[in-house]
């Protein structure tokens, strides 16, 4: 099928849906690391020079949304201060700063590359043999 939130969330290779795209365990002064390649499918997760810039403006959009709405329903519905929103805004914002970081670089690259059915059932059965 296409595409899938589960693999994307997961920060899921998404051609074969079971490799990793981001070096593990996570580590915060390195949280951009990535392989070179998917190691169950060989998916490269850069497939070009800067093919992660269009990532940053997704990044961009998705956060601005994301923290614009709580902070203008903390003023406008709840009656917060709006010095009491903007402190909340931060430590929100501070909250999910890597899960944006590395789920927009997911998201970019699980739009940009199409899932193969094929590799992700060879893939299963390597990995369930042991090999
Ligand atoms: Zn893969």
């Amino acid at each position: 099928m296409g595409f899938s939130i589960k693999a994307m969330w997961t920060n899921k290779c998404p051609r074969c849906r079971q490799g990793n795209i981001f070096t593990e365990p996570f580590n915060i002064s390195k949280p951009l690391d990535m392989p070179k390649q998917c190691a169950d499918c060989g998916q490269f997760t850069e497939p070009e020079p800067g093919f992660y810039f269009g990532a940053m403006f997704l990044s961009y959009i998705l956060s601005s949304w994301f923290l614009l709405l709580p902070t203008l329903l903390l003023v406008f519905y709840f009656k917060w201060s709006v010095g009491g929103a903007i402190a909340f805004t931060i430590f929100l914002a501070a909250l999910t700063y890597f899960k944006f970081l590395r789920g927009c670089r997911s998201l970019w690259l699980h739009m940009m590359v199409k899932h193969n059915p094929q590799i992700e059932k060879d893939v299963k059965q390597r990995i369930l043999q042991g090999v």
